[in-house]
């Protein structure tokens, strides 16, 4: 483990670049469902078309010193930003903690980093306009295949045994299949072969975990009530494959577990707070929900498996 000043260094490194990270992905929420170009035009006021001063677009800072308004006309500019900023400086600083006290590879930093700012954009543009882009969904899916070639080892690595990540039960059962056969074992003989694997079998688990209901219920909403919305959109199918490109597919399994208890308390809840019965039939959306799933999954492991060994212990 590096020294502890340098661990303090790189965690506020971590912190300013991710409040960096966070300003582009203001943009990115902003832009990319009203179909803007994410270059052009430079940053400006929505209201008065003010192009703002790169000393006006520092993360937090500007905003603070600007106190919330834009220089030219005045007005309120939303305290979404800076909190999008903060949001994910704050991410970015606790994956970094998590990764160097769990004497993890640094080499897994450009996954997490990556993953973890396509679920928070994709979490707000899904609460706020009902769709997932596909340009967040397949660039993921495409980041994590090339980082599964670059970093193999560091990806591995969170397979061994006595790792939060619950020693990837999907993958090794599909590694020794895999190995069984002919051509399997110079297949997967060097690293990266098997993190390609990890990779391909993530996206397969996602597109069949999300795809088998999504499908089902199209076929359902068709038959039954003509012109109700189908249950469950192909942005969240294509979300989970993501998710399972860059974490594996046993991952995948425990993100839409975890989500679809957390969707269904939410829901619930919702029912009782309000006690209408036409909330029942408009459906919450679900990709906040895989986010904040597999961010927890980011940041704490695989919980559910050592509530399981816990369980283990105590009989
Ligand atoms: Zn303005």
């Amino acid at each position: 483990m590096p020294a502890v000043d340098a661990i303090h260094f790189f965690a506020l490194v971590s912190f300013v670049f991710g409040c960096m990270i966070g300003s582009f992905l203001n943009v990115v929420v902003w832009r990319l469902p009203r179909g803007e170009s994410l270059s052009h035009p430079p940053s400006h006021c929505p209201r008065c078309g003010w192009r703002i001063r790169p000393w006006e677009n520092i993360p937090i800072l500007s905003w603070l010193a600007l106190r919330g308004r834009c220089s030219s006309c005045h007005l309120p500019i939303s305290w979404r930003y800076p909190a999008g900023e903060a949001a994910m400086g704050m991410l970015y600083l606790l994956l970094f903690l998590r990764i160097v006290h769990s004497g993890w590879s640094l080499e897994v930093i450009p996954a997490y980093f990556w993953l973890s700012g396509a679920l928070l954009a994709t979490a707000l543009i899904d609460a706020q306009h009902r769709y997932i882009p596909n340009q967040i969904t397949y660039s993921g899916c495409g980041v994590a295949l090339l980082l599964a070639v670059l970093f193999p080892q560091a990806r591995l690595a969170l397979f061994l045994p006595g790792n939060p990540h619950g020693g990837g039960i999907l993958f090794t059962a599909a590694r020794d299949w895999l190995t069984a056969l002919p051509d399997g074992a110079a297949l997967l003989s060097s690293l990266r072969g098997q993190a390609i694997l990890d990779c391909l079998l993530g996206l397969t688990a996602g597109l069949i975990l999300l795809g088998v209901p999504a499908f089902a219920g199209r076929l359902l909403a068709s038959t039954s009530t003509p012109g109700r919305t189908e249950i469950m959109g192909w942005g969240d199918v294509k979300m989970l494959a993501m998710i399972g490109c860059f974490l594996g597919a046993d991952a995948c399994a425990y993100t839409l577990l975890a989500a679809s208890c957390a969707g269904f308390l939410a829901g619930f809840g919702r029912w009782l707070l309000y006690c209408r019965r036409d909330l029942v039939r408009q459906s919450l959306p679900f990709g906040p929900f895989l986010a904040a799933a597999a961010l927890l999954w980011l940041l704490t492991g695989n919980w559910l498996f050592r509530l399981y060994q816990l369980a283990g212990w105590l009989e």
